[in-house]
């Protein structure tokens, strides 16, 4: 056999020379200036520039309010705590997320109950959901998993009915829409990361985005220790009085991440597009390839891509084959492939709640599958054919 087929895990030559990693920031000399202009400025934290931070964000998808805090976690932690949860009540949630969709329950003392997903697009299946609900049920926290845009009308209608509040984890959709409209006022609040592998980055942060003026300012006060007013605002009226009306937390986001966030927001459009324009290339491709199922995005709905899911057809491979074995092959060919994810239920935290695989089955069947690709804006498509050419290498090797 021919050097150049023969995988990288049995000795031949990879794909590629040097790592490709499946995500990765981009930082311009803009993003250098802005950073370096507040450090020479009088505020490092709560300064001027988490407001016009937050107005960007705001408009950038179109919500009224935006509340900028430390971490996407952080804007879970104040959202469930906004939502009124707490010990004895239940938060609905999926379990194919990232496991602080699930932890921002815990946090407030309520539980978290995870319903099955839509085996098409991963997103949590409204009717589980429906299923799913009693009296004790507070929140509901829907992810837009790897970037499509939930089921908001359905979720809305039955959070309304429910008397809970429809909380949306769209840290993985800045700039993805639903139904012709963007994510950030489509639920009563929106969550969004901006950790180094999302859409834009501050370092660490998060956002929380709502049209409801009462909820963004109980989450400015759950930011800063539950305290009614900043040391700005007491700066500019002379006054010293404060007060802690109830227990929140030191979740701000400094001036000099804001600066930061500002300047990458400005890129996001663009980013988008090259996000969009890399997915294209992948599903022309990989459709074709035998026992990879590409990801399924709706009619009504356009994905924000932060993630390029596959999944692999493991009835279909040779046996003794799974998913680990066209996981570490592809690793061998240096595609920094990843798992989205285990699922939340099946952690050892949870376990030990009683939480576990048989929750969830359709969940738990996906999860054998998954396999996530290479998905960045400054991939090249020289980058998108070498993910492209090893897959289809390492599916040849081993599709029976
Ligand atoms: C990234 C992420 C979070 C947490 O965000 P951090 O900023 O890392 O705290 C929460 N939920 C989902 C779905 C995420 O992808």
């Amino acid at each position: 056999m021919a050097n150049a087929e023969r995988l990288a895990c049995d000795g031949g030559t990879p794909v590629r020379r040097l790592l490709l990693p499946y995500g990765r920031q981009a930082i311009d000399d803009g993003d250098l200036r802005a950073v370096v202009d507040v450090l020479n400025s009088d505020w490092l934290t709560t300064g001027p520039m988490v407001a016009r931070f937050e107005e960007a964000f705001a408009s950038a998808v179109g919500a009224a309010h935006a509340v900028a805090v430390s971490s996407g976690t952080a804007a879970l932690h104040a959202a469930a705590f906004v939502s009124g949860a707490g010990p004895g009540d239940e938060i609905i949630t999926t379990p194919m997320t990232f496991a602080a969709s699930a932890n921002c329950a815990r946090y407030v003392g309520a539980m978290p109950v995870f319903a099955d997903v839509d085996d098409r697009t991963l997103n949590i299946d409204p009717a589980h959901v429906r299923a799913r609900l009693n009296a004790r049920t507070k929140a509901i926290v829907a992810v837009d998993y790897s970037g499509q845009p939930v089921d908001l009308e359905e979720l809305s209608g039955i959070a309304a009915q429910a008397g809970a509040v429809l909380i949306e984890d769209a840290c993985h959709a800045l700039g993805a829409e639903y139904r012709g409209r963007r994510v950030g006022s489509l639920a009563a609040m929106t969550v969004f990361s901006t950790h180094p592998v999302k859409h834009i980055t501050t370092g660490e942060g998060g956002v929380i985005t709502t049209n409801d003026a009462a909820l963004a300012e109980r989450l400015r006060r759950f930011r800063s220790h539950g305290i009614t007013t900043d040391a700005r605002m007491r700066e500019a009226t002379g006054s010293w009085f404060y007060e802690m009306v109830e227990l929140g937390y030191n979740y701000r986001l400094t001036d000099i991440q804001c600066a930061l966030g500002l300047s990458q927001l400005a890129h996001l459009d663009s980013w988008l597009q090259r996000r969009r324009a890399i997915v294209d290339r992948y599903q022309a491709s990989l459709s074709q390839v035998p026992g990879v199922a590409v990801p399924y995005v709706l009619e009504d709905r356009r994905s924000a891509w932060h993630l390029y899911v596959i999944r692999v057809d493991t009835g279909a491979l040779r046996p003794g084959c799974d998913r680990g074995t066209v996981f570490r092959a592809l690793r061998a060919e240096n595609i920094g492939v990843n798992v989205h994810y285990v699922p939340v239920n099946w952690h050892p935290y949870y376990r030990a709640l009683g939480y576990g695989p048989g929750d969830c089955p359709i969940s738990d069947a996906a999860y054998a599958q998954l396999i996530t690709l290479p998905l960045f804006p400054t991939m090249t498509d020289a980058d998108a054919d070498d993910v492209i050419a090893a897959v289809t290498k390492v599916m040849k090797a081993y599709h029976a």
